[in-house]
């Protein structure tokens, strides 16, 4: 079926759903996750996608967990074209199960920080940032939407994960109150968030992104649904910005990397592994020693 995210609007009320499964599982795969490391990024990432949703092509958004817990800081880059990859520093972290026998995520990301950046094109980048107020990421997205942004809104945010350490499920929903909302409204969607399963059950009863949102705005006057995009884990990362990084370490760094005989460097958002040999290595130093002589023959 694929991973998607769909939006929908209504009077005075917009949401939009996200199927994350696939993309949840390319994480662990890609990070190796543990259970509870696989509920963390992929509730981040997926979060991470929501609020990517609303911006414009080329734009967008880096959403940072970083609380004190055993996972370490929780990092998701995401666009509205459906692209996201993410990672955290403890990959391997885990937790005995709560008493209700859900992942303790909340306690494996700790008390910290939220940070978000919105990356618009024209201007510099704008960070916002709140306190976290239960490590769960769903009730601390909300949390600092109303706290810095003044954006009353709901969200959840959920992934199960299987026996065997896959993900069985994942997927979210966000829903923001537009101002010109009437009170019978607020209450029909308010009894519909309160009523809604947990996401992750509802996706692993096969349901899709539409479904959710249909029982979220049900009742809603004027409930339309708009664009539906793909969704899949995707890295920036090449062998030329490698290459660029590098380069940029200085003449002395890449003698040394050739004296080792070679190279590995590995991209931190997706794991991928980027092999140099020493002729590889031998050709960036010539690259650098170029630019070097050029730089001192112009001045620069
Ligand atoms: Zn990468």
């Amino acid at each position: 079926m694929g991973d998607v995210l769909t939006k929908a609007i209504a009077k005075g009320v917009r949401a939009y759903a996200s199927v994350t499964t696939d993309t949840v599982n390319e994480a662990i795969t890609r990070h190796k996750l543990s259970p509870l490391a696989a509920a963390a990024l992929g509730r981040t990432m997926t979060g991470a996608l929501l609020l990517a949703a609303n911006l414009k092509n080329k734009e967008a958004v880096t959403l940072k967990i970083a609380g004190d817990g055993v996972l370490g800081k929780i990092t998701a880059d995401a666009t509205p074209e459906g692209y996201v990859r993410g990672f955290l520093e403890n990959p391997a972290a885990n937790l005995p199960l709560k008493s209700d026998g859900k992942l303790a995520v909340g306690a494996g990301v700790g008390r910290g920080f939220l940070f978000l950046t919105r990356f618009t094109g024209l201007k510099e980048p704008v960070t916002g940032s709140a306190e976290l107020i239960s490590g769960e990421i769903a009730e601390d997205i909300t949390n600092y939407l109303f706290v810095s942004e003044q954006t009353p809104s709901s969200v959840g945010l959920g992934v199960l994960v299987d026996t065997d350490g896959a993900a069985k499920a994942a997927g979210g929903f966000f829903l923001q109150t537009l101002p010109d909302i009437d009170d019978e409204i607020l209450n029909i969607v308010e009894e519909n968030i309160k009523k809604l399963p947990p996401v992750s059950t509802l996706i692993s009863e096969g349901k899709s992104a539409e479904d959710i949102l249909k029982l979220l705005l049900n009742g809603a006057p004027d409930f339309e649904m708009l664009t539906k995009t793909d969704v899949s884990f995707r890295c920036k990362c090449s062998r030329e910005r490698i290459e660029e990084v590098l380069i940029s370490t200085g003449e002395k760094e890449l003698k040394s990397l050739i004296a080792d005989g070679r190279a590995e460097v590995v991209c931190h958002f997706c794991g991928e592994k980027y092999e140099f040999n020493k002729d590889d290595l031998e050709m960036l130093l010539r690259v650098t020693e170029k630019a070097k002589k050029w730089k001192e023959e112009h001045g620069i």
